[in-house]
This record gives structure tokens, sequence and C-alpha cells, in this order.
């Protein structure tokens, strides 16, 4: 009798974000008779490429056709719009999978704790990136920008991000992929002073080079150093290595402390060694009119890394949005290990502990944001991912009831899960180019989930004449029947 194929290993990757296909494609790399299923809770895949990276770096979105050709192998699975905790368990995970790799990021903020943040106009620069990237739980922010200064609170690149979105000019902002209804608000913006806040001094700072130079070439803002600004504490010099990223940081800001302004529409200044301290209301008490600061020196603490210390003597400024961009934070799944404090999910390397410091989960991995925090660019998380991987593959794996993909497919089918599949997403995605090149966009993005699911069931090839039924503005009344049918859900709960 011939002897029955021996069932491969199987893996969910929870999220569809960069760590999530490097775990997979370490995987693939590893094993051939490997089968793997990429989870994601959103009908798109590529997380933070498509919802955290700026929409002007294009160039960066890139990556994602490395994406394309994992998610292209036979023996991968897409099962996009599939929530862990509403639509599979954790244990549903272990009675389906050899593993599970948890790589869903951190898509929280931090906060800065201090007076008046709930504030109307005070808001977290995570909530302000996925607004304009288009993330269908954030289309309706709505930051208000009637207002002349916005300050953003944080000197990372996410900081650094959102200002140069504030300071862009509507033509430099439609040439990229920025959502539809940003890119309107963006447009009657009335913003024209965006202040970046640092609260220790620039050789601290933690943004990019790169990054920092894309100010100098804004077609409609310039950007202000006050060359005080960039005297440096003994201490921050002592620290300040040759060709380190911070020094070559130093070297563009002096450039720019060195231009003459042009006089241009908007300008972006850069502050350094003030520490927020409270948000002050309007008269009226509904918004925010000010940010007290505080000025800061610099100590050195016993390990010879350096804080920032008020010295008491304390500023307003008036601003009308302020965004703080201190850090993401990661956040819990049910039935999965979690560090509150951390905001990732306790590991070893990528193994999954029941506590920090704890015991390994059987089967349960970590990779990427919600391993080891929110930090480095994309690529940094293929190494994790690698690493993750192989303890994995080190492992005695518990052997699941019933590994079948099917059993999936049925088990979602029966919890009514609408499962977009990698060439669903296509669909989505051939739909959102081809309304690009019609309104001479690289792609207009769509926002809806209920106008993603229709795009992906269609058997629209992108060509057709109607393709601006799938454009955000005209689903406007598609919206509001979502928001009758929330309002009418609401009402017969409450009765
Ligand atoms: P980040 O790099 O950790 O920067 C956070 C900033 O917030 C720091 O300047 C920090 O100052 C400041 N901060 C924290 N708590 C504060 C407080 N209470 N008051 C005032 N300032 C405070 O985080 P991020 O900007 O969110 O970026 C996350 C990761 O994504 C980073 O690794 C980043 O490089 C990456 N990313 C990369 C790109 C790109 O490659 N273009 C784009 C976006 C994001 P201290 O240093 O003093 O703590």
């Amino acid at each position: 009798m011939p002897e029955a194929p021996a069932t491969p290993l199987r893996v969910a990757v929870i999220g569809a974000g960069p760590s999530g296909f490097y775990a997979t494609d370490a995987l693939l790399k590893a094993r051939d008779d490997v089968s793997v299923d990429i989870f994601d809770r959103l009908p798109a895949p590529f997380g933070l490429v498509r919802y955290g990276v700026a929409p002007d770096h294009l160039k960066m979105k890139a990556v994602t056709s490395m994406y394309v050709r994992t998610a292209s192998d036979p023996r991968v699975r897409f099962l996009g719009n599939v929530e862990i905790g509403r639509d599979l368990t954790a244990d549903d995970l272990r009675r389906h999978y050899h593993a599970t790799v948890f790589a869903y990021g951190a898509p929280g903020d931090r906060r800065l704790g201090i007076p008046g943040e709930d504030l109307v106009g005070s808001l977290a620069a995570t909530d302000f990136v996925a607004w304009y990237n288009g993330h269908p739980d954030y289309r309706d922010v709505n930051p208000p920008l009637d207002g002349p200064t916005a300050i953003v609170v944080g000197v990372g690149n996410v900081a650094v991000d959102v200002a140069r979105i504030l300071a862009k000019s509507p033509g430099e902002l439609a040439r990229s992929d920025i959502a539809d209804h940003a890119l309107e608000a963006l447009r009657t913006s009335q913003v024209r002073d965006v202040v970046v806040l640092g609260r220790r001094s620039p050789a601290e700072a933690k943004f990019t080079t790169k990054e920092l130079r894309e100010f100098g070439e804004l077609e409609e803002a310039d950007v202000i150093v006050d060359p005080a600004d960039l005297e440096l504490h003994p201490a921050s010099q002592k620290l300040l290595k040759e060709h380190s990223t911070e020094a070559r940081n130093l070297e563009v800001l002096r450039g720019f402390a060195a231009r003459t302004p042009r006089g241009a529409e908007r300008r972006v200044h850069f502050r350094f060694l003030y520490s927020p301290r409270a948000l002050e209301s309007n008269a009226d008490g509904t918004r925010v009119a000010a940010v007290e600061v505080e000025r800061n020196t610099i100590e050195e603490r016993k390990d010879g890394s350096l804080s920032a210390v008020g010295t008491g003597a304390t500023e307003r400024w008036p601003a009308q949005l302020v965004l703080r961009s201190v850090g993401y934070h990661g956040s819990g799944l049910q039935g999965v290990p979690f560090d509150e404090r951390r905001g990732i999910i306790p590991n070893a390397h990528g193994r999954v502990l029941d506590a920090p410091d704890g015991a390994p989960v059987p089967g349960f991995y970590a990779s990427g944001w919600i391993k080891r925090g929110p930090s480095g660019v994309i690529g940094t998380n293929k190494a994790d991912a690698i690493e993750t991987v192989a303890k994995l593959l080190e492992d005695d794996l518990p052997i699941p009831d019933d590994p079948r993909p099917e059993a999936v497919d049925q088990l979602l089918a029966e919890r009514g899960a609408v499962v977009i599949d990698f060439e669903a997403w296509r669909r989505i995605d051939r739909i959102e180019l081809a309304l690009g090149r019609k309104h001479g966009r690289p792609r207009v993005k769509i926002v809806s989930r209920a106008v993603m699911l229709a795009a992906a069931s269609g058997d629209d090839t992108g060509e057709a004449d109607d393709i601006d039924a799938y454009r955000p503005d005209d689903r406007e009344d598609e919206r509001e029947d979502d928001r009758e049918d929330d309002r009418e859900d609401e009402a017969s709960t409450d009765s």
C-alpha cells in the first residue's frame, strides 16, 4: 500500500505586513513541505507599507513587489478580512496549525500624559497617518486644518513624515498615493507654520538624514532653523560620532539654518530642547489653542545616556493642531500572552513566553514590531523574521488536530467571514491603479471596506468606463447608508 503523504508543516502568520511576509519568505526558503496561511484583518495586504509609509515615499512602497512574489507561491494563501479574536480564536489556530507567527505590528499610539491631550485638535500622529493613507478605520478622523499653526511633538521619522505632508502643496500631494479625502482636506488647509518639536537636542533626534533632507526640497515651504538651537551641550557633543546619522543630521540642519527664507507660503520650523507640559483650550474650552512648553537642558545619566531635564522656564506657543508623534504601541490578542508595559508579546528571540521571563508557549512565535517594539526600518524586519523562523524550525512543534486547509475555510465560512484571497486583492489593486491612471495619480486608494469587497468580488478589469463607481467620493451615498445602518443598530441595542 502506498504511504499516505506526510502533512506539510502548517503555519499561520498573523498580519500581512512586512514582518508577516518576511517570516513567510523565510519559511518557504527553509522548507519545501510547508504551507502558510497569512491572515490580515483588512481586505488589503502589506500592513504598514500601505497604511504607514508616507504616501509620497512611493519608491519605498516598491518593496511590495517582493511580497507579491511570496504571496504567489503555491504554498501560500492570503486570507484577508479575517480578524483573529473575531473570526478565529487562539485555540482555533492551535487546532489547525503546527505553529503561528504573530506579526501584526503595533498599531496603537503612545500618549504624552499631559493636561489637555484629549481636546479637539490634539491627535496622535499615528491616527493622522492612518487617515491620510486611507485606512478604512480612520477615514473619519477629520483633523482640523483650519488654523495657521500645527505643532508636531517628537523628532522621529513619523514626526517628519506628518510635518512634510502638512507642508506640501496640493500639487506635490497629488503626485503621491494619498487618500482622496485627505488630498481634498489638505487642498484647503489653512496650516501655514508647522513646528517640529524635540525634547532633547538635534544630536539626539531619531529621524534619518535622507528624510530630513527632503525639507530642503519642498516646493512651497521654507525650512526654518535657529542656529542657536544647534549649539550642543558638551554631553551631546561628547557622544556625537563622526559620520554617524546624528552628525549628518546636524550638518543638514546647519545648512537649513544658513538659508535665507524664500518667503514661501508655508514654513517648517525645527525646535529643540522643549517639552510640552500642557495643551490649553480656546475661550469656550472646545479645542486646542496653545501649547505650554518648558525649556529643557541635557543631563547625562549614570549609564552615559542623555536625558532632557526641564529648567522651569515655560513659554506659550499658539497652535490649533497638535500631533503627538512619540511612538507606536502594540496591543494584545485574546488568548495570546501580552506585556502591557512594553506593548509587545513577551518572547525570547521570537519564541512566545507565557509572561515576561516566563516559559515558552508551544507553537506560538512573534516577529516584527509586536516582538521587539516599534523600531527600525522596513528591512529591519527581515533579519528579525529570519531569527523567529529559525527558532520555530528548531522546536518540537505540537501536532494540530486538523491541519487541512479546507478545515480553516469551512470554519470561516460557518462563521460568516468574507475572505479576500490574493486574487481578490489583485482585483482591488487593479481597480485602484486604473483609477490612478484615469485621474493622473499613481493610485487612488479605495478606503471603504464595503467598496473594497465590491471591487474584490466583481469581474472588473479596471478598464471599464464606469470605474469611477469605485472612487471614494462617488460612494458617499454608501457611506451614508453604512452610517444609517450603524445608527439603526445602536438604536435597537439601546431599546
Ligand atoms: P521614534 O523614532 O521612536 O521617535 C519617537 C520620538 O518621540 C523621539 O524623538 C522621542 O524623543 C519622542 N518622544 C517620546 N516621548 C516623548 C515625550 N514624552 N515628549 C516629547 N517627545 C517624546 O518613533 P517613530 O517616529 O514613531 O518611528 C517608529 C519607527 O518607524 C522608527 O524606527 C522609525 O525610524 C520608523 N519609520 C521609518 C520611516 C522611514 O524610514 N522613512 C518612516 C516612518 C517611521 P526621545 O528620543 O527623547 O525619546
